[in-house]
């Protein structure tokens, strides 16, 4: 009796512990891509798969069921001619009808975070107009990562008690970076500053934008008064109304003051302004503050291999360095210069080189995560 009740339970309860449901289904359309997000009751296992003639996308999610009145894709759209969905054994299929062709594809899982809920993604990438000069010849998108050596020229950022100046620093670190980057296959790097100048916050995004990077990383070296402190921490873009945090708020008071030492003046909170504004309110850029949260957390994993790490989460703030952009963004302090130990390593090639390898490991982890990015490590031949 108790072995006939133990198979029962056992046989009921992966159905019902695993059940997610999707409770939204919705899109948003940008002159690259479309994205259609499934917002879901919790994270799902899913496959995903292109189907031609005529042209679909077929995913089937398992022990997942479709919630009535889910569809909130007002149909007919450019991309998506309709929605069909359908359950067998616990597995729910769910069919994007295309109404075009020759476009490419990548999916990702966002956990649940800052109040929303799990959600799968799918984009739908235009390959044709603007977007033609990333894509090659074989077809395959080239990855831009933009890299941003923080301050330069009258501006030095911080100052180690040696005399050290972030800006030398950051400079150093992205150009190690920029060069492990550009050795990649399917990788490809541009820099907001090549040498010591100033460039102001808002031209540095002005730079990201046009260069249709994928990935943005800003490097920068923190200081503060106790010469003990160490270790690295990455911030992401804070979304407005989000919990406010000290010391996330202090880092981008001191590194948006950035333009000041170059003589650029602007109102107090740049980031409020109204074109910004705009941009936050989209639900593309929504789900790019939640892509910037996954690189944040697989920066500090990568750089917690070669040292201390001053925060285990990634901290958020409203930098104007990240303020305007659709794609990943990160800010990584890479280390206090004001510790005069860490100022000396900061100083060597070495320790720059150890640094660059971690962002750069890190870069390429979340590519593939996303799917953005072939599970393979070819190097280029050129
Ligand atoms: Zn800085």
């Amino acid at each position: 009796m108790g072995g006939i009740l133990l198979l029962l339970t056992t046989l009921l309860l992966p159905v019902q512990s695993w059940a997610a449901s999707v409770k939204v289904v919705r899109i948003s359309d940008t002159a690259e891509k479309s994205r259609v997000v499934f917002e879901l009751s919790r994270s799902v296992t899913y496959t995903i798969f292109r189907m031609h003639k005529p042209e679909r996308v077929v995913i089937d999610m398992q022990h997942t069921q479709w919630r009535k009145h889910a569809m909130k894709i007002v149909l007919p759209n450019p991309v998506v001619k309709s929605v069909r969905h359908g359950m067998h054994k616990g597995v729910l299929r769910v069919v994007l009808d295309l109404n075009r062709k020759g476009l490419a594809m990548r999916s990702f899982l966002l956990k649940k975070m800052q109040g929303k809920p799990p959600r799968l993604v799918v984009d739908l990438i235009r390959q044709s107009g603007n977007h033609e000069a990333n894509v090659s010849h074989s077809h395959q998108h080239e990855l831009v990562i933009a890299v941003d050596a923080g301050h330069g020229g009258e501006d030095p950022g911080a100052i180690g008690p040696h005399g050290l100046q972030e800006k030398k620093v950051t400079l150093a670190i992205a150009k190690k970076l920029v060069a492990m980057i550009n050795k990649q296959h399917g990788m490809r790097a541009v820099l907001t500053r090549k040498n010591d100048y100033f460039v102001p916050l808002k031209k540095r995004v002005r730079l990201v934008r046009q260069s249709h990077a994928d990935v943005m990383i800003s490097i920068h070296a923190d200081a503060v008064r106790e010469r003990e402190v160490k270790g690295s921490s990455v911030y992401t873009l804070a979304e407005r109304g989000a919990t406010p945090d000290r010391v996330a708020i202090a880092l981008a008071a001191k590194e948006n003051a950035a333009d000041e030492m170059g003589g650029v003046h602007h109102a107090h909170n740049e980031v409020e302004d109204p074109m910004v504004r705009n941009i936050l309110g989209d639900m593309a850029k929504r789900d790019s503050l939640n892509s910037s949260q996954i690189l944040a957390e697989t920066m500090i994993t990568s750089l917690r291999k070669i040292g201390k790490v001053k925060y285990e989460v990634p901290k958020r703030a409203r930098f104007v360095v990240l303020g305007a952009l659709e794609i990943p963004s990160v800010l990584v302090e890479v280390d206090f210069i004001s510790n005069p130990k860490q100022e000396r390593k900061l100083r060597t090639s070495r320790y720059q080189q150890k640094l660059a390898a971690a962002l750069f490991q890190a870069s390429q982890h979340f590519l593939r995560r996303m799917g953005m990015l072939a599970n393979r490590n070819s190097k280029k031949t050129s």
